[in-house]
This record gives C-alpha cells, sequence and structure tokens, in this order.
C-alpha cells in the first residue's frame, strides 16, 4: 500500500487526508502546531493516524508522496529533508485534481481572487448548477471530492497553493492582477512570484479557457513569453485591442461566447476593481454555459463579501463601510477610488513595507480626515502629515469609531481600507472588521 504523509492538519490537509484514506492510500498526517478539535474529529473518525506538535522524521521520510499544506514555506527543515530524499511533494488541489473529472473554473490574482471567486460562485449557483467552492474559501476540495458529486468547482487559488501543483489543469483559469505580495516567500524576486501566479496557466489546451485583466503590465509582458493554446479572454475597463468583456457607454458587454449586456448601473458591486471582477465573472459564467438572463440576475443581486467594500450602517447620515481585507496600499487605492462622498479614511496596523505614495492623490481629492489605528504610526504621520488633514491617533477600535464620527459631517463617508495587517491590535482582518461594525452599531 503506498503511504501518503500529509503536512500540517488546516482545512486543506485534513480534507487530504480523508480523500487519500478514501482512495486507499496509508495516510498519516504531521502538524507542527496544536491541532484544531474539529480537524481531530474528521481524522479520528476517518481512522487517521496523526501527530501535533512536532514531525517524526521516521513517519514522515518513508512517504511515497508528500501533501503540503500551502503554510509551510520551502525552506522549513522538514521539507528540505524531503526534498533531499526525491519524495514528491504536492498540493492539497493537485492530490484532489486527480480524482474527479469535473469542471475546474480557478482563480487567481493579487487582489479580487475572493470577490470574483464568491461572484462567479454565486451566478453559477443561481444558474442551478451543481457547484462547489473550494480552496482558499468554502470547505476544502479535497474533502469535497471524497463526498460530493459536484460537476463544478470555483477554486480560489494562492500563490502557495499553485507552487505545487504540476498536472492539475483549469477549464477556466481567471488571473485578476499581479502586484508585489508575500516576496517574503519568493526569495524578494518578483519574478518568482510571478511565475507563481502564472502557473494558473499550465497543461491547459484548446479546450480550457484564459481569462485576464488585459491592462496589467505584468500579466501581459508575460503572456509573450508563453505560446498558450487556451483560449484567451481578456477584458479591459474600456473596448480595446482583442477584448471581450468592456464597458461603454455605461454599458456593460462581453462579447461571447454568447454576446451579452447590461447597464453598469446594475451592477451589485461599486468601484473600478469591482468592475474588473464582475467582468472575469460574467465572462466566466458565460464561458460556462450559464443564460444571459442568469448572469445578469446574479451580478446584480450578488450581496458582496464581508470586509470588502462592505456597507456597515449609516448613523445620522454618516455612511461607514468595512474594507477591512484592505491589508495593502493596492486595495486601498481601489476602495477610495470608488468613494463618492467626502471620507474619513482609517490607515493603520501592521505595515508589510508600505508605500503610501500611491494614494497620496486620492487622499488629497476625496479625504477629510485621517484616524490611525495602530501601536505604531510613525510612518502613518511621516507620510501625510503635511497634508493639512485633521488626524488622531487611537490605539482601539471604540476609539477609532468615536473619532471618525467626531469628523465626519452628514453626507460624509468613514472608510476602514486601512493599507495594513491587522495583529498589531486585533486577531485578525475580520476580527478588525467585525469590531468596526460593532462600534458603529452602538453609535
Ligand atoms: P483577495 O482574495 O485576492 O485578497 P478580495 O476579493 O478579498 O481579494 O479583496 C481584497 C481587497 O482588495 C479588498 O479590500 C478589495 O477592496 C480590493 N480588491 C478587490 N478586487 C480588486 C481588484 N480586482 N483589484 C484591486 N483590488 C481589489
Amino acid at each position: 500500500m503506498k503511504r501518503i504523509v500529509v503536512l500540517g492538519a488546516g482545512e486543506s490537509g485534513a480534507g487530504a487526508a480523508v480523500l487519500a484514506k478514501k482512495e486507499g492510500f496509508d495516510v498519516f498526517v504531521s502538524d507542527m502546531s496544536k491541532i484544531k478539535d474539529n480537524y481531530k474529529s474528521l481524522l479520528d473518525n476517518h481512522d487517521i493516524k496523526w501527530e501535533e506538535g512536532l514531525h517524526t522524521e521516521e513517519l514522515i521520510l518513508n512517504a511515497d508522496e508528500v501533501i503540503k499544506s500551502p503554510g509551510i514555506p520551502d525552506t522549513a527543515p522538514m521539507i528540505k529533508k524531503i526534498k533531499e530524499k526525491n519524495i514528491s511533494i504536492i498540493s492539497e488541489i493537485e492530490f484532489a485534481g486527480r480524482y474527479t473529472d469535473a469542471k475546474m473554473i480557478c482563480i487567481t490574482g493579487s487582489n479580487g481572487k475572493t470577490t470574483t471567486t464568491s461572484l462567479i460562485y454565486h451566478i453559477l449557483k443561481g444558474a442551478g448548477y451543481n457547484v462547489g467552492l473550494a480552496g482558499n474559501i468554502g470547505r476544502s476540495l479535497a474533502l469535497q471530492v471524497a463526498e460530493e458529486k459536484f460537476e463544478y468547482y470555483v477554486i480560489e487559488l494562492s500563490s502557495f497553493q499553485l507552487d505545487n501543483m504540476y498536472d492539475f489543469r483549469a477549464d477556466i483559469a481567471v488571473l485578476m492582477n499581479i502586484t508585489p505580495d508575500h516576496l517574503d516567500r519568493y526569495d524578494f524576486k518578483m519574478q518568482n512570484y510571478v511565475d507563481s501566479k502564472m502557473r494558473i496557466t499550465r497543461n491547459q489546451t484548446e479546450k480550457d479557457a484564459f481569462v485576464y485583466w488585459n491592462d496589467d503590465p505584468i500579466v501581459t509582458k508575460e503572456l509573450e513569453k508563453y505560446n498558450l493554446k487556451a483560449r484567451l479572454c481578456p477584458f479591459s475597463e474600456f473596448k480595446e485591442n482583442g477584448v471581450i468583456g468592456y464597458v461603454s457607454d455605461s454599458t456593460f458587454h462581453i462579447d461571447g461566447p454568447v454576446p451579452f449586456n447590461m447597464e453598469q448601473e446594475e451592477l451589485a458591486l461599486r468601484g473600478k476593481h469591482n468592475l474588473y471582477n464582475s467582468l472575469a465573472a460574467g465572462i466566466t459564467a458565460n464561458l460556462a454555459g450559464v443564460s444571459s438572463e442568469y448572469i445578469r440576475k446574479g451580478l446584480s443581486d450578488f450581496a458582496g463579501v464581508e470586509h470588502r467594500l462592505e456597507k456597515a450602517g449609516r448613523v445620522r447620515g454618516v455612511d461607514f463601510v468595512n474594507d477591512s481585507k484592505a491589508t495593502n496600499v493596492n486595495a486601498c487605492w481601489y476602495a477610495l477610488d470608488s468613494m463618492t462622498q467626502p471620507t474619513v479614511l482609517i490607515l493603520g496596523g501592521k505595515d508589510k513595507g508600505n508605500d503610501y505614495s500611491e494614494i497620496f492623490d486620492l487622499v488629497k481629492e476625496k479625504c477629510i480626515g485621517l484616524v490611525f489605528l495602530g501601536v505604531d504610526n510613525t510612518k502613518l504621520h511621516a507620510a501625510f502629515d503635511n497634508f493639512g488633514l485633521p488626524i488622531v491617533d487611537v490605539k482601539s477600535m471604540k476609539d477609532c469609531v468615536d473619532e471618525c464620527y467626531k469628523m465626519a459631517k452628514p453626507g460624509a463617508c468613514v472608510l476602514l481600507s486601512p493599507c495594513c495587517a491587522s495583529f498589531d491590535l486585533f486577531k485578525n482582518m475580520e476580527d478588525r472588521g467585525e469590531q468596526f461594525k460593532e462600534c458603529v452599531k452602538r453609535l
């Protein structure tokens, strides 16, 4: 019996272990940290052996193949040892892909993955497709392959998942954009990160499609190097050379396979970035054969994703918007760009080497005040103090929302789009967004 070792017992690892067991492998799961109780029960229920808090070499280096959680970097000592032994290391998605004939719709990019993935899923589900949601959101693909019989999967893929994918093939691959991120995992070389993102097109044939943003300079330059066989489906804000999705005269167009249009006004999601996300989702649904009626419905009644430009309430004429997921400057740029009201902007948290100059023009144009929510706001002061805007420093969400409310006049908007990670004051970005919404409710 062949032996599969799964490293990391989170959502993807636990799911991979269950599928491997079902497929008749001798399975062992090892996690350096503590395994959550729900995953322990899942493994126990399937009679799968596991360990936590350590990696026992003898139980790992005898594997025929290793499934690695995307969170474990290649520099981890155990990964180095596995590589020295020439044992193949794959991702959960690669493994699960071997045991299903379902159509795979895969989405990657530096920003916009979760929104676009959720929107595509929403359209397909609304159209009555037998579809599962997997990858970085939803349940693990492997567990669904083990337990369900979906005909389609919509899968959000991070660069870390793509790194250990080899034979996997996406029927429809979507690449939203590439901007610098996670460079610490890529030897601080941008090209390594770019190569990782481009892996989404790997193994695609003439029968498949590649949907991408035509105005991304990195993606279009990369495409010159690749001789892709897949049908190319670029989109852009404007009708330009060869794009099949665009806006013209306030109408949202998709030229094919089935010509489609709707009023831009009817799109549920606002902002330029969300126009790109809607274009990518509309083209993908069109390629998957969804009728125009259901594409229109899905694009117009999508409720959005929590913590992404989410309406958090209106208090005496002041709107509050939760964009806690904006943990980099580029995401905040798009949030500010979509603001149509005078804005009080909340910035701050754990800075990941940010260059704030990207948002200088928009801050000058749209902001009436800034609130810095972080343990160390020195860099924010250096960047914004000479703008002549009122600025307040706070260290708790309650003080933050109170100060914003004082600054904002009726008709204004308070936007939490902090450009930074949340770990200095919050558990994670969800905790930051939830506290924001809670404090707004209590105003
Ligand atoms: P991801 O899953 O790639 O992190 P999300 O959909 O969760 O992407 O959005 C993350 C942040 O990026 C949000 O704050 C959102 O406002 C912004 N964003 C969403 N879509 C795009 C896009 N197409 N381009 C740039 N920024 C985007």
